[in-house]
């Protein structure tokens, strides 16, 4: 069977319709840009008649793309805003960062802003590059290939950093290439289960609150798990 277009946005309209309504998504931009990212362009081609299931799906190398409902939550506590410049660690499928452009970049283009993604996985990376070719997403994206734990700093600062990887704790460079008046979010905890961290970088220092358990593949890097640890 060959799903069309109209399948797949009505399935786009009645998960984020249902993730407002069980209180998950507030922010209205994240709502939109929920609402507009083609989601099943993300995923492997065998897949698609499952993007809109909201559960994480296998995109190959043992990593996943995550559950609609951890986008959701975890972009609504970012606050992106048009014009912002966003780190993300664990580009993946690349369905995060196209979020992440509708908003900074897409919604007010005259602001410029544009995302940063770091992935470790070569494929991957070459995975994503191409998913967001084929949305119209990779002008306003920049795709690094290498360990996310270190940041990107010929780009930093940034206004906001998402890590959407499990670490063991939050990576100093991280903080480091944070603007002051940033957010952070990052899962935190073991390399199975972990809580989600809110970070504020303020004049003060950091500002820190935990959100909900999670369970994100390992963060592998210099500042995260060890490889096959
Ligand atoms: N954000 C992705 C998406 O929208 O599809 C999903 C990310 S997936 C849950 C986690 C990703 O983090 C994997 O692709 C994994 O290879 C990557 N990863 C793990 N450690 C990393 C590191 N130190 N630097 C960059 N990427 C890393």
């Amino acid at each position: 069977m060959v799903y069309g277009l109209q399948y797949f946005e009505k399935q786009r309209e009645m998960i984020v319709d249902y993730l407002v309504m069980e209180g998950y998504l507030t922010d209205q931009y994240v709502i939109e840009a929920l609402k507009r990212v083609p989601r099943e362009e993300f995923v492997p081609e065998n897949l698609r008649k499952y993007a809109y299931l909201d559960q994480p799906l296998p995109i190959g190398y043992g990593q996943t793309i995550s559950a609609i409902h951890m986008v959701a939550i975890m972009t609504n506590e970012l606050k992106p805003r048009p014009g912002d410049k966003v780190l993300e660690i664990g580009t993946g499928s690349g369905y995060q960062a196209a979020v992440l452009v509708e908003i900074v970049a897409k919604m007010n283009p005259e602001r410029r802003g544009y995302v940063v993604t770091i992935e470790r996985i070569p494929e991957l990376a070459e995975f994503a590059r191409r998913n967001l070719e084929k949305t119209g997403y990779i002008d306003y994206v920049k795709i690094i290939v290498g360990d996310g734990t270190l940041g990107y700093q010929p780009d930093a600062p940034y206004d906001k950093i998402i890590v959407t990887a499990g670490a063991p704790d939050v990576p100093e460079p991280l903080i480091q290439q944070l603007k002051t008046g940033g957010r952070m979010v990052i899962p935190v905890g073991n390399r199975f289960i972990q809580k989600l961290l809110i970070i504020d970088k303020t004049e003060n220092g950091l500002s820190k609150k935990w959100g909900i358990e999670c369970m994100f593949v390992p963060l592998i890097g210099k500042y995260g798990w060890r490889d096959g640890e």
